[in-house]
């Protein structure tokens, strides 16, 4: 399939590295931490992809997608596509979750538009399974399935502080109360008013006082009115003047206004979310709610955990819809549960998952898409990985490979690096001690012919162990050096010798 040449890469660390990488084959990048691996993927191969890709597209879209400097290279030749499937959380918003991301939902809202009846005798479509169109979406809710409630309990900091010295989260330095609206003179004059003073520990305020601070009064007019961030930082006192007559109308008024208009992070913090009444949760409206197919809905079979779907699934009732559609649906269930996703129901949030889950996630949405030709650029994907499922995601590489794709995998487990084809060590240190490349090659053939000479370029070691005539299993009377003080790497074959092989198991205790 030809190679990827790299030339004179110096980004960061690197240390004008020239390489040859080969097409169509499991490259695994090794090297201590911080010795230039990712450098050399991502910042180096991947970013020269997307410069490469974004130079296609008009102005108009470089310019909404932002500029991609060229990476410290030479040249880089022979390059195919990347598709970089890193640690990174999705950067989703509230609509995203598993099932949209594995394209699994979409194919369960054909089936259910197509076979499902509505007991309310509408004529179903697509839409009506989809919280992301006007049709489908919980008109309560707006298809988010979460309904907002300002919870007063979070916005005490300290009970046994006053207002004035930070009873309230929202508190500044100055004494400013943020969603009051109304200065600390003015706050003093309503507390007064009702028998109380800024200066009052919030443990002594009587239930109507702190009432009257969370839900406002109508006891007395005040100089009331939304302030400039600048003004509220400037208070030290009496400086503000009124902006209009008002009543105070209390912060907990304020903070739900405030939400309706975005769901920020800064009122965030004093909402509880709750399933949305209307609902449940499931995001959608009453058609696409309720139609059943056999004994499911769709919200019932998107809430089951992906290792317990299949029983739900196989129950659905036979039909040429389901018949067409259910390879493609249990191919993506049976490869999420062999990643070691069968905890994540389909409507889990994509926002809500670990980096390493996030990974994965995309790595089942690039297998189903079947793509070929292209570079696949992986960030540890073991990480977080049940060690027990390691030969699973090795099989779901190689299907990548198999399908005609490069992968270059940034790995630390040497447990992974043995399943590549071809490796290439980057070290030998971190930082200014690292950035070259100290082993380039082929994975061994045979693991006791031949090993790759990773220990060569350590000069220091000298001392060794030596072991002669191991018969252990399908050892033919191996002979082994290990050299002490020296990165010592045994590879293992690929293919037949999937087989774990280690130098534990040549000294049994
Ligand atoms: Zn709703």
């Amino acid at each position: 399939m030809g190679t990827l040449r790299i030339t004179d890469a110096a980004e960061n660390n690197l240390d004008h590295i020239d390489l040859e990488l080969p097409l169509g084959q499991w490259v695994a990048v090794t090297g201590p931490s911080g010795s230039g691996k990712t450098s050399l993927v991502f910042d180096t191969i991947v970013a020269e992809s997307q410069r490469r890709y974004l130079a296609t597209l008009s102005a108009r879209a470089r310019h909404y997608l932002g500029k991609v400097g060229r990476a410290r290279v030479g040249s880089v030749e022979g390059l195919p596509v990347c598709v970089a499937i890193g640690q990174r959380a999705i950067a989703g918003h509230a609509r995203s979750t598993v099932g949209t991301l594995t394209g699994t939902v979409d194919l369960l809202r054909l089936l259910f538009a197509r076979a499902a009846v509505d007991p309310g005798g509408e004529a179903l479509s697509r839409s009506h399974f989809s919280f992301n169109t006007p049709l489908g979406a919980c008109s309560n809710c707006q298809g988010l399935g979460v309904a907002d409630r300002v919870e007063p309990s979070l916005l005490i900091a300290d009970p046994s502080l006053s207002i004035r010295d930070g009873a309230l989260v929202p508190t500044l330095a100055n004494g400013y109360t943020v969603y009051s609206q109304v200065t600390l003179d003015v706050m003093e004059e309503i507390c007064v008013a009702h028998g109380f003073s800024v200066h009052t520990p919030w443990s002594q305020m009587t239930e109507v006082q702190r009432d009257v601070i969370l839900y406002g009064t109508k006891k007395l007019k005040v100089a009331f009115g939304k302030h400039s961030i600048e003004s509220r930082m400037r208070w030290e006192g009496i400086t503000a003047r009124p902006r209009e007559e008002g009543y105070y109308r209390g912060l907990v008024p304020v903070i739900a206004q405030t939400l309706q208009r975005s769901r920020n992070p800064g009122v965030l913090r004093f909402v509880r979310s709750s399933a949305c009444d209307a609902c449940g949760g499931t995001r959608l409206a009453r058609p696409g709610r309720e139609a059943r197919l056999g004994d499911s809905t769709l919200p019932s079979l998107l809430a089951v955990a992906v290792e317990d779907l299949e029983a739900p699934l196989l129950a659905l009732p036979k039909g040429p819809v389901w018949e067409a559609l259910r390879p493609s649906v249990l191919s993506r269930i049976t490869r999420m549960r062999r990643l070691g996703l069968g905890h994540l129901a389909l409507d889990r949030l994509s926002t809500s998952l670990s980096g390493g889950e996030a990974q994965r996630i995309r790595l089942v949405a690039q297998l189903v898409a079947g793509l070929s030709g292209m570079l696949f650029a992986l960030d540890e994907p073991t990480l977080g990985l049940h060690p027990e499922s390691q030969p699973a995601m090795a099989e779901v590489l190689d299907e990548l490979v198999d399908a005609g794709n490069t992968l270059l995998v940034v790995e630390h487990d040497p447990d992974m690096v043995r399943y590549a084809q071809h490796v290439v060590a980057v070290g030998p240190g971190a930082g200014p001690h690292g950035g070259k490349i100290v082993f380039d090659g082929p994975t061994a053939p045979d693991p006791l012919g031949g090993p790759p000479g990773v220990c060569a370029t350590r000069k220091h070691a000298t001392a060794e162990i030596v072991l002669r005539g191991a018969t252990l299993h399908n050892l033919e009377h191996a002979e082994l050096r290990v050299r002490l003080g020296a990165l010592n790497v045994v590879w293992v074959r690929r293919g037949r010798a999937r087989a774990r092989w280690s130098l534990a198991r040549c000294f049994p205790r």
